[in-house]
């Protein structure tokens, strides 16, 4: 199944080029605060999805051109990232460690945005603002202690994540802190959907540029070894979004640009990037250029 949330908060089920609207079966209010209905929809689906299959005969429906897709999760409880995961990513920064020997970092959620939302860029002078292009895995359960061969009791799908930075050497969380500095979208795809997430192809343009294309067998920390050294850590709960790194080819973007990625079985998400008047700080006042080296 394709979870989406649209127009303001409802819950809808992607049907090609049609969205049927379920969000009363799935029993969420589209206008409540904070948004936590696709958090309990994801802890009760599998109870839910019985109701969500009889439903969808009668379900409205509107053509998937005509709504505004929204971040799917927009209350997680927490937004676990893995930096460096990619071999050729971590040669292209010069960075000595991989997501194996550094763990995690977290993204606030409040950096979530959706498909139909652009990458709203900070003022930031002397500095690029860079494009990640990620695998997000979204968890299901609450879980602890996972071990790595029971990874999948974890999973409830996966969707097209952005981990926008600013490049620097300062703090990593402060750098991808900003407000639309993870898109992700353009729905979730349940797990059942993709058997394999370790053979995904994903691509990300800038305008008609392809600046990075890779699969995911390539990961460091594999899937398994991310949810279980989370899990190791923290309390996982439904909702909760695991960025899985980037590949090579990571690069600045600048207000006009619009950035695509596309991942298997999972779909396109097409941002606009525009220049935003806040978010000047003193902590960026040094210039900074990243020297990285172009892999071949
Ligand atoms: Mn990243």
């Amino acid at each position: 199944m394709r979870l989406a949330r649209f127009d303001g908060g409802k819950i809808g089920l992607v049907l090609d080029q049609e969205v049927a609207d379920i969000t009363d079966v799935c029993g969420v209010d589209a206008g409540e605060w904070p948004a936590m209905g696709s958090v309990r929809l994801i802890r009760d689906f599998e109870a839910l999805r019985p109701k969500i299959e009889a439903a969808l005969a009668t379900a409205p429906r509107k053509p998937l051109s005509e709504v505004r897709l929204e971040t799917p999760v927009p209350w997680p409880n927490k937004v676990i990232a893995y930096p460096v995961n990619y071999h050729a990513h971590g040669r292209e920064m010069q960075a000595g460690y991989r997501a194996t020997n550094q763990g995690f970092f977290l993204k606030p959620n409040s950096s979530l945005s959706g498909p139909s939302d652009p990458v709203v860029l900070p003022q930031v002078p002397g500095r690029e603002v860079h494009h990640e292009s990620e695998l997000a895995i979204i968890i299901g359960k609450e879980v602890r202690g996972l071990k790595r061969e029971d990874w999948r009791e974890a999973v409830f799908g996966y969707a097209c994540l952005l981990d926008m930075v600013v490049r620097g050497r300062e703090e990593r969380v402060f750098r991808k802190a900003y407000d639309s500095f993870c898109p992700v979208g353009p729905w979730i795809v349940t797990a059942d959907e993709i058997p394999n997430p370790a053979e995904l192809n994903m691509k990300l343009w800038v305008n008609d540029e392809l600046r990075q294309s890779a699969n995911t067998r390539d990961l460091v920390l594999d899937i398994p070894g991310m949810i279980e050294t989370a899990s190791a850590v923290m309390t996982l709960y439904p909702g909760d979004i695991i960025a899985t790194g980037t590949p090579e080819g990571v690069g600045p973007v600048v207000a006009g640009d619009t950035i695509r990625i596309t991942i298997d079985n999972i779909g396109e998400m097409k941002v606009p990037v525009v220049q935003g008047d806040l978010g000047m700080t003193e902590v960026f006042a040094q210039p900074y250029v990243p020297p990285i080296i172009k892999q071949n």
